[in-house]
């Protein structure tokens, strides 16, 4: 393995799309921060097993098609493994090892009892009915038995995928296993052991993530604004958070452009995209003439001057190509990987801070660490109880990275992977190497 690029260092971004060139070359970078036996990194840097299957599916025609799907698991000294599983023509065993490692960080700078995990099928959705994704994900389901289960490695839901995927998922493991087990996954519907709150979590962390980077850089947020990009899960409910706790939310947007307002947007008026599919470009279409309002494409966005951005739509939009325009103050990560290694260190050399993904929207695996314990303990919260348990832990969280910057003057992100590698190599030297 080749030695990580210095901050400084130019990189081209066409060398950073795979999720595990990144992850790879993140944790060498953390390596040289923390104290750890290069032997316990070099374990890190593979995952413990990958598991190809052949997925075959009768369609509604009655043809049969067989698809591949794939679930990797990274490491668990910390407890099970947990990560997503999608549904995506472009899902490959190397984008899942790469993605079960960031999740073996995300778990450890959340100090959660999980390890990393990372799965799906190769698969457009959309070309699937209802009958046939059902048809899939049970028999995927039955094709990882051996290797899932409330104590070994729990899925949830990722793109493509939702909480009737693991409705499905978590009735074809119990069928056959012979008794109900919904901690063997999380993100369901509550009705089946499933917790509430869940589906809001990582805009809800993306928001206190914000809130904190605002208040450590002694500003205020009722003088703050924000742009968000995405309005889907994390986006909507970031912006709708921040409007609520008194920032102003001068732009949003969804695949199809953005909608930019300098007096602020009423985002309790737009649709999330759970609700309603493309709703801000309708909304933006509706303005009148003359107002405030104008719209813009995503690109233009990411270059507005505001206080905060939030990429919250997909990996890669911030690039060695539009790091120089970026003209927001703080940038939180609401996407997982919006930043490219290379954009990375120019808006490190342009001082702008990146609030990493791995922190922002780790509330997705929090509360699904919270419905495990729901699960396990067959006793459901409260949505107060699990906001505020969402809002302790991240806290907590904050605290612990906030202090590794402090402490060693590091870029967010490299304090968040130096705590959450600090973590696991502690708990991989005390456990030791065996045989
Ligand atoms: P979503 O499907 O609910 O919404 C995505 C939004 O982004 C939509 O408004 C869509 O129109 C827009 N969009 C799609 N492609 C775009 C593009 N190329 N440019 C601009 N906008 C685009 O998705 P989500 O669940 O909110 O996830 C968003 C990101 O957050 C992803 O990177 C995801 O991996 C990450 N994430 C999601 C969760 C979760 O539990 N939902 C947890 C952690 C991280």
């Amino acid at each position: 393995m080749s030695t990580p690029p210095a901050a400084d260092e130019a990189v081209s971004d066409d060398e950073l799309d795979s999720a595990l060139v990144t992850a790879r070359r993140q944790l060498e970078r953390a390596a040289t921060h923390v104290d750890v036996d290069p032997g316990v990194v070099e374990r890190l840097k593979y995952p413990t097993r990958v598991q190809q299957v052949s997925v075959p599916l009768e369609r509604d025609d009655g043809s049969v098609e067989v698809f591949t799907g794939y679930r990797a698991q990274h490491d668990d000294v910390r407890g099970p493994y947990k990560g997503g599983l999608r549904y995506h023509p472009e899902v490959t065993a190397e984008e899942c090892i790469g993605l079960s490692m960031w999740m073996t960080w995300k778990c450890a700078v959340m100090d959660l009892p999980f390890g990393g995990g990372k799965g799906g099928v190769a698969v457009d959705p959309k070309s699937l009915s209802n009958d046939e994704t059902e048809r899939l994900t049970r028999r995927f389901a039955e094709e990882l038995r051996n290797m899932v289960g409330p104590t070994k490695d729990v899925p949830a839901p990722d793109m493509g995928t939702d909480a009737q995927t693991m409705a499905w998922f978590m009735d074809a493991y119990s069928m056959q296993q012979g008794e109900t087990i919904p901690g063997v996954v999380t993100g369901k519907p509550p009705v089946i052991g499933g917790s509430y709150g869940r589906e809001e979590a990582p805009g809800r962390s993306t928001a206190i993530a914000t809130r904190e980077a605002i208040d450590y850089y002694d500003r205020e947020l009722s003088n703050t604004t924000v742009a968000v990009q995405g309005f889907g899960s994390v986006g909507a409910n970031a912006a709708r958070l921040l409007e609520d706790w008194g920032a102003t939310v001068v732009a949003v947007s969804d695949v199809n452009g953005a909608i930019y307002d300098p007096d602020g947007i009423d985002v309790d008026a737009i649709p999330s995209h759970d609700e309603e599919p493309e709703a801000v470009t309708s909304y933006a279409t509706e303005l009148a003439d003359g107002d405030s309002a104008r719209r813009l494409s995503n690109a233009d966005l990411l270059e507005l001057d505001v206080d905060v951005l939030i990429p919250a739509a997909v990996g890669n939009v911030i690039t060695a190509d539009n790091a120089d325009a970026i003209q927001a103050d703080i940038v939180v990560e609401g996407a997982n990987g919006p930043t490219t290694f290379a954009a990375d260190a120019i808006l490190e050399e342009r001082d702008i801070p990146v609030i990493p993904d791995i922190f922002a929207n780790a509330g997705g695996v929090t509360v699904s660490y919270f419905e495990w314990l729901q699960d396990i303990n067959r006793r459901q919260w409260t949505l107060a109880r699990v906001n505020e348990e969402l809002e302790d832990h991240m806290l907590d969280a904050w605290a612990d990275v906030s202090a590794a910057v402090g402490d060693d003057g590091l870029t967010w992100r490299d304090a968040a992977y130096v705590v959450a590698l600090s973590r696991v190599a502690e708990a991989k030297e005390t456990r030791g190497l065996w045989p």
